[in-house]
């Protein structure tokens, strides 16, 4: 499959250096080989593979951290909004939502990857929001908002949805991008681990990350790498689960089209809408050899 890979050599280490090279010229020589020395080292003990692409990624926070400052975000959104009445669409959202899970343990367990998904505890909520949005925090934590769902036409189109937040979960893009803000904002103090008080530091970090702070339920945009990523595994994940991978194409295309003012999640703006599409029907013969498995 095609997920854009360019730039990425050997986990970032090339980027790391770039980085360190590019620090003020006024940091002392010694200085900066010692910091090199500890960028190597921790990038090296820090490289993850994402399942199914098997993309290498720099995950520089643990799953306990990444959850401990997600999970205060979302206890507090979870108790500031208002659960859905209807009791068919909550129950699709749930229905949709435990297959895709289970369909995915089953195969990270099958391929021995079941560590990546231990601190997980999946939960699916639908709340009543007019927006058309979705998101899922670290842990499996995945938000349907009521305004989405007039314009999802069966559980398989809702899967699409479903299939690429549990995707971004599952891929830990948040712990991927709070990696990369730690190293962006703090260098070699946070890679030679020479902080004095890490978990605060992510903490904020986190917080920036998920932006649920000010807004709940606007979430800083992934990348495009991290987007196309998730629509891959997505539609893996759902086809995995017994869906129908096939309405994707066209639920993209009435999705784009009646696409209003703000922009969910999901649809985020990378990639564009037609490269997305055409994307995702490159994906579709490689994601059917998933079918039944
Ligand atoms: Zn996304």
């Amino acid at each position: 499959m095609q997920i854009e890979q360019k730039g990425v050599k050997g986990c970032y280490i090339n980027e790391s250096i770039i980085f360190l090279q590019n620090q003020n010229n006024s940091i002392k020589r010694m200085k900066k080989i010692i910091g090199l020395y500890f960028v190597i080292l921790l990038v090296l003990s820090s490289c993850a593979s994402v399942p199914l692409t098997g993309r290498k990624q720099v995950l520089l926070v643990s799953d306990q951290e990444v959850l401990s400052s997600s999970l205060t975000q979302y206890n507090d959104y979870i108790k500031s909004a208002t659960k859905s009445t209807d009791k068919a669409k909550t129950e699709m959202v749930t229905r949709v939502g435990k297959k895709i899970a289970a369909a995915t343990e089953v195969y990270l367990k099958a391929n021995g990857m079941e560590d990546e998904i231990k601190e997980f505890a999946w939960e699916f909520n639908l709340i009543k929001d007019p927006q058309v949005n979705a998101f899922c925090m670290p842990g499996g934590k995945i938000v349907v908002y009521e305004g989405l769902l007039p314009l999802v036409a069966s559980d398989d189109e809702l899967a699409v949805v479903i299939g690429h937040e549990v995707a971004h979960a599952v891929a830990k893009h948040s712990n991927e991008r709070m990696s990369q803000q730690l190293m962006a904002q703090y260098g070699a103090a946070i890679l030679g681990q020479a902080l004095s008080n890490k978990s605060a530091v992510v903490q904020q970090v986190g917080s920036t990350v998920y932006g649920l702070g000010a807004q709940y339920g606007v979430m800083l945009p992934f990348s495009r790498k991290h987007e196309s990523e998730a629509d891959y595994m997505g539609l893996v994940f759902m086809t995995m689960a017994g869906y129908n991978p096939d309405v994707a194409v066209n639920f993209w295309k009435k999705m784009s089209a009646g696409k209003n003012g703000s922009t969910p999640e999901f649809m985020s703006t990378h990639p564009s809408d037609a490269t997305r599409i055409s994307d995702i029907e490159k994906y579709l013969p490689e994601v059917k050899k998933y079918e039944n498995k």
